[in-house]
């Protein structure tokens, strides 16, 4: 992903700064989103994953610290960082603690800004790029970037959604993940029936066969009652 075109979601409620942030990344060749309060925020983040947003903290309604709570819950790591009035330091503690990635004390520099929005796409290149492309999994290797997997019997070839699953697993290592955020994040609509969690568990069931040497007996893509599923990784 090239960073000129990432794209940004402003979430600010106050129109000069609204304003002067638009200007200033679209300047720079950014994308911008805008939304003045925190329910448009999630529902912005819901319709169209952002690369990165900035967020101020005093909102109207839901606060900044809300937001970005409700968005780590669901497993969406992209960075956030927190805009926070001058000498607040108890708020820069909590952003911290909740998920945000960084924050920047108001009034602050064009240059200041741009510079931790660099910083924080960079890295985010880093953790959802080519290092989780290959996965050990005992004598297999998961190739995401080609959508193969190699096994001592022979290569078999991933769908692209299960390339999108893998790669959301992968992202939690040896963590469990519930059905409810494989949907949010692979399929991207809300979780609301039972056909949904179904949805998940077929694909699952298809991947045991590709990526388990012993499908009805998985080590790798492992069950976790009452929760959801896991990726085994050593
Ligand atoms: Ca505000």
């Amino acid at each position: 992903m090239s960073h000129s075109k990432a794209t940004i979601l402003i979430v600010e409620d106050e129109p000069s700064l609204i304003f002067t942030l638009r200007d200033t990344l679209e300047n720079e060749g950014y994308q911008t989103l805008v939304a003045e309060n925190g329910m448009d925020a999630l529902k912005i983040v819901e319709e169209t994953r952002p690369d990165l947003m900035i967020l101020d903290v005093m909102l109207p309604g839901m606060s900044g610290f809300d937001v970005c709570r409700k968005i780590r819950e669901k497993k969406l790591l992209f960075p956030i960082i927190i805009l926070t009035a001058r000498d607040q330091e108890i708020d820069k503690v909590t952003g911290l603690n909740i998920g945000a990635d960084d924050y920047i004390t108001k009034p602050f520099g064009v240059k200041e800004l741009l510079a931790r929005i660099q910083a924080r796409l960079r890295r985010s290149d880093d953790y959802s790029g080519r290092k989780n492309d290959l996965i050990a999994l005992g004598e297999m290797q998961l190739d995401l970037n080609e959508g193969i997997v190699r096994r001592p019997d022979g290569d078999q070839e991933l769908t692209t959604r299960e390339v999108e699953v893998l790669r959301f697993l992968a992202g939690f290592p040896n963590e469990p993940v519930t059905r409810k955020a494989l949907l949010e994040n692979v399929w991207r609509y809300e979780f609301s029936s039972n056909t949904s969690t179904r949805t998940v568990d077929v694909h699952i069931s298809k991947l045991r066969t590709k990526i388990e040497l012993r499908p009805e007996d998985p080590r790798y893509l492992v069950t976790m009652h009452g929760v959801g599923y896991m990726l085994k990784i050593s």
